[in-house]
């Protein structure tokens, strides 16, 4: 049987223990999360029903500090893939070296097929299922897959209506109105363009030459597009749920840009365009290109197909879109594989900056935020590549090495309780 997403998390984690000759007993501890909760989300709706979601947090470290990380509306949302994507959410903190631990959030339920009231009735009485345990110095939420601003604002409103006072700091990437960071919306497209062109920098090759197929073109994979093919690169597929499209020439990415936002649920079905192609998911994960992003959902490159991907470099701006067993397979074929928590971590870096602005109430420009996260994906970046060529180990073992190295000192530091 094919390993779930926590077992697939953990396997990374024991494979850099072993790496960095991890004290077993801290790896023991780092094995688990410390914190699991799952909730009954009773929501009426439009049509007088009373529909119950399932809903979890999971707090797998706040050794760093506080917990953080996003909520996930979908169909396929389990606890068992939360706690991955808390894990995760941990060492990207760590990789980035921003002060929090990692979380996660899901309710497993089809947005697409619920009204924006459904969905805000969901989001207050899921709010306050875990209210007990969240808070802006203890757990702190952010959008993910299918959430996004207005999300985060009704969380933020329903705290607040409960402490009877605005409560910025409990939730990032909120409406700029609302306490938001300019530049959060577009921050995890932006790090995952900023890893993109820093690869390319140290290969020592020119965007202008560089052909790229995105996988999503939701919040993470438009913004990549789009600031990539600014950057010089020509796209030459993208795709989202509905299917692909393929353009050897490139797509016309501000044209697409374009079609989404007026599109129903923001798909890009439909989408018509001379000299541009249809193409199944498949046939995008193997089109000719030199860089494939995936920037959709986790288990997408595996070692059923992982052998037929013609892309070198992999910039995985999803969470977990690579199994273990295919990061083999890619390895030996010589691909560069830059992780995701690397090559995706700006959105939790600019919500870092967010939670700043709102706790110091002072807000900065747009330019200060793009500004400040290059900064720190360029270095992170630096220092997982320096590790990488030392060590000769794969981006994804170094950038663990460092993460994991981070969270173990500093849980070695503070001791066990009591
Ligand atoms: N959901 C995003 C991620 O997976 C952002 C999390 C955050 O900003 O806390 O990194």
């Amino acid at each position: 049987m094919a390993d779930s997403v926590f077992q697939m998390a953990l396997k990374q984690l024991d494979e850099v223990a072993k790496k960095i000759n991890l004290d077993p007993n801290i790896h023991n501890v780092l094995r688990q999360p410390e914190r699991e909760l799952t909730v009954s989300v009773p929501v009426e709706m439009d049509d007088g029903r009373i529909e119950v979601f399932t809903g979890h947090r999971v707090q797998y470290s706040s050794v760093r500090g506080p917990c953080k990380g996003g909520i996930r509306y979908h169909q396929d949302v389990t606890l068992d893939e939360v706690k991955a994507l808390a894990a995760w959410m941990t060492w990207k903190c760590a990789v980035v070296n921003i002060p929090y631990g990692g979380a996660k959030g899901g309710v497993k339920c089809d947005p697409f097929k619920m009204s924006t009231q459904e969905v805000r009735r969901l989001t207050r009485r899921y709010t306050v299922m875990i209210m007990p345990i969240i808070g802006g110095r203890r757990d702190i939420p952010a959008p993910d897959v299918n959430t996004g601003a207005d999300t985060m604002g009704w969380i933020m409103d329903t705290v607040s209506m409960f402490e009877g006072r605005t409560v910025m700091d409990i939730v990032t990437g909120k409406p700029i109105e609302l306490g938001g960071s300019l530049g959060r919306r577009e921050a995890t497209g932006r790090g995952v363009m900023i890893s993109t062109i820093q690869l390319l920098n140290k290969l020592g090759k020119n965007p202008k030459d560089t052909t790229v197929i995105v996988q999503g073109f939701g919040n993470v994979g438009s913004v990549a597009a789009e600031l990539l093919s600014q950057n010089g690169c020509k796209i030459v597929a993208v795709s989202d749920v509905t299917g692909g499209f393929y353009n050897s020439n490139g797509l016309d990415i501000p044209d697409m840009l374009k079609y989404v936002e007026t599109s129903e649920n923001h798909l890009l079905e439909g989408y018509k365009k001379g000299g541009t192609e249809k193409i199944s998911n498949e046939e995008l994960l193997f089109s000719d290109a030199d860089v494939l992003i995936p920037a959709a959902l986790e288990n997408q490159i595996t070692e059923k197909n992982a052998d037929k991907i013609k892309a070198k470099y992999i910039i995985e701006g999803a969470n977990g879109p690579t199994t273990p067993e295919a990061d083999k397979i890619l390895g030996h074929k010589g691909s560069i594989v830059v992780p995701d928590v690397l090559a995706n971590s700006g959105g939790v870096v600019v919500s870092y900056f967010e939670w700043v602005q709102d706790i110091q109430a002072f807000f900065w420009d747009v330019d200060q935020v793009n500004e400040s996260l290059e900064k720190i994906i360029v270095k992170s970046f630096d220092e997982v590549w320096s590790i990488s060529q030392d060590k000769k180990v794969d981006m994804r073992m170094a950038a663990y090495m460092i993460a994991v190295r981070r969270v173990a000192s500093a849980l070695k530091q503070r001791g066990i309780f009591p």
